[in-house]
């Protein structure tokens, strides 16, 4: 027999799991963990750029070539397929590290493993830039980015040309020196994401790279694929592979909406 003490606790518990539920009988509003509504159906936008043997190498004249390569296969009578990869670790959509262009945060280990995964992730905002130059200081101030905004992607000329479908090609657009160091200097912005292979223009490849790298605070993310995205605001996440020793990574970028 149920002591009369055990079923008034039982029935209070019910009563509390009772109230607890909303009271058309839905199902309860999944959590929001950093931003991100979970299971609420959000659109994923991906924003990561296959790997094809005609995709633009920084530099190169043909393009990344065979990528992937089987080096074992049931054909062949091997009991799985077995495949390799080699390229170059800022090809397609890929981030940057501080030691990319500092060889004393090479040394001291600023790798893509100690990009910080809360910049990476989180709420980012997608701007159109004037067509017609590169991403200079004036264009900067021009683009009014709200302050507190710590993601911005920069959607350029480069995506009207298509230039990550074809070969490599030096006039594509980019921040130069001043664009860079302004947006040090005036904005919160930490990830700075553009639509070619490199963030800065080709004249000022190295200068460019100098000003965003040097606090170690910022995180590149090139090449992005920003065709036919609505410029607004969205969830981004760009997770780099924990390639220890390495200044960049490939990178599976998305954005949610
Ligand atoms: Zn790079």
């Amino acid at each position: 027999m149920i002591s009369r003490t055990l079923l008034v606790l039982l029935c209070s518990t019910l009563h509390s799991i009772l109230a607890s539920l909303p009271p058309d009988g839905a199902y309860p509003v999944p959590p929001i963990i950093g931003g991100l509504r979970l299971s609420s159906g959000g659109k994923i936008i991906d924003i990561t750029h296959r790997y094809v043997e005609e995709m633009p190498a920084y530099g190169a004249e043909e393009g990344m070539g065979q990528v992937v390569r089987l080096v074992a296969s049931l054909k062949n009578g091997s009991n799985a397929n077995w495949s390799e990869f080699k390229m170059s670790v800022h090809s397609g959509t890929h981030l940057d590290s501080p030691a990319h262009f500092y060889d004393e945060y090479f040394d001291a280990g600023f790798d893509v493993d100690t990009l910080d995964l809360e910049v990476l992730n989180g709420p980012a905002l997608l701007v159109d830039v004037p067509r017609d130059s590169n991403i200079t200081a004036k264009v900067m101030k021009s683009l009014q980015i709200p302050k507190g905004t710590r993601r911005v992607l920069f959607r350029t000329l480069n995506t009207d040309r298509h230039l990550m479908f074809k070969e490599f090609d030096s006039s594509f657009v980019g921040f130069m020196a001043d664009g860079a160091q302004w947006l040090v200097d005036n904005t919160d912005i930490k990830l700075v994401g553009v639509d070619y292979l490199s963030a800065a223009a080709f004249v000022n490849g190295r200068s460019a790279h100098l000003a965003f790298l040097k606090s170690r605070e910022i995180i590149l993310v090139e090449a992005l694929k920003l065709d036919n995205v609505e410029a607004g605001l969205y969830n981004v996440h760009c997770l780099p592979l924990r390639l220890v020793g390495a200044e960049g990574s490939p990178a599976r970028c998305i954005l949610i909406k």
